[in-house]
């Protein structure tokens, strides 16, 4: 588990490069964090960098946006975990082909894949700061991260 800290947009915009330039195939993250805290900004950053052109917007209304190789969900708007059954949630979480980024997922953690990526935003005392956590749920990203840790810091 490490934590980052960001000053601006661009910063956090920055760092989901990264994350999109080290994450595999196969991987679920997790984002939590408040309205506002940049979950979707973050998206959008790792989205455009792994190749997906054109507008990355939250799906609010649809509750899941599928690009090529990512799939997007925001679980802000469900109301109960039965709904995510409804929604295809396990087909594409189950055995992910390409990237799936959960916003929201802290609403129900106990429906999430056991192995998981969990990046978690927080807002820091001063406006535009925010502290960003990389952690790994289960064995199976232990790696990764640490990977991450270490890329981060050197592309400082
Ligand atoms: P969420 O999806 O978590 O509700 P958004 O990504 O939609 O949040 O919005 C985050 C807002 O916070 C944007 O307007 C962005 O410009 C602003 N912001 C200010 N400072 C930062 C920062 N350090 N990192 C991310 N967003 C920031
Ligand atoms: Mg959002």
């Amino acid at each position: 588990m490490f934590t980052c800290t960001t000053n601006s947009p661009e910063e956090t915009a920055h760092l989901a490069e990264l994350v999109g330039q080290k994450i595999r195939e196969g991987t679920v993250l997790c984002l939590e964090g408040d309205l506002g805290a940049g979950k979707t900004l973050f998206v959008q950053s790792l989205a455009h960098t792994l190749g997906v052109e054109g507008e990355v917007t939250s799906p609010t209304f649809n509750l899941m946006n599928v690009y090529e190789g990512i799939c997007h969900f925001a679980l802000y708007r469900l109301e109960t975990e039965e709904e995510l059954e409804d929604i295809g949630f396990y087909e594409y979480t189950e055995d992910p082909e390409g990237i799936v980024v959960i916003e929201w997922s802290d609403k129900f953690p106990q429906c999430m894949p056991e192995e998981r990526v969990v990046v978690r935003i927080e807002k820091s005392d001063d406006g535009d700061g925010r502290h960003i956590t990389f952690a790994s749920v289960g064995e199976r990203y232990q790696e990764f991260i640490k990977e991450l840790e270490s890329f981060v810091y050197l592309s400082h």
